[in-house]
């Protein structure tokens, strides 16, 4: 499967100490080619996908297509993600493309 993203690139405020490298750019999903018809629907189902397992998330920056699994607490749940390499289905392999990068010319859009 192919999995084409953007990143945006944002770069923080040299007064911002210290700089965190993984929260200076931002990779969405922008189109997915499916290899089968099992991993469609689990992408569909959420049980696969691209990048943090949170919809609502402000900035993701794993660039990986992921498993997910939920371990529940009884202050809330954790989601856990772990990467494939290829699809567990019909084996093809995973690729990633960053069609487009796009530079922010201050963090957070400030
Ligand atoms: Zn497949």
């Amino acid at each position: 499967m192919l999995v084409k993203t953007k990143t945006i690139l944002r770069r923080q405020k040299e007064d911002r100490l210290p700089f965190d490298n993984r929260k200076a750019h931002d990779i969405k999903e922008v189109e997915v080619k499916y290899c089968c018809k099992p991993m469609e629907e689990a992408f569909r189902e959420k049980y696969i996908g691209f990048g943090e397992f949170n919809v609502d998330r402000p900035l993701n920056w794993d660039n990986n297509v992921n498993i997910f699994h939920c371990s529940p607490y009884p202050e809330g749940a954790y989601w856990e993600a772990m990467a494939i390499k290829s699809c567990p289905w019909c084996k093809e392999e995973v690729k990633i493309q960053n069609i487009e990068t796009k530079s922010y010319k201050t963090y957070e859009g400030k």
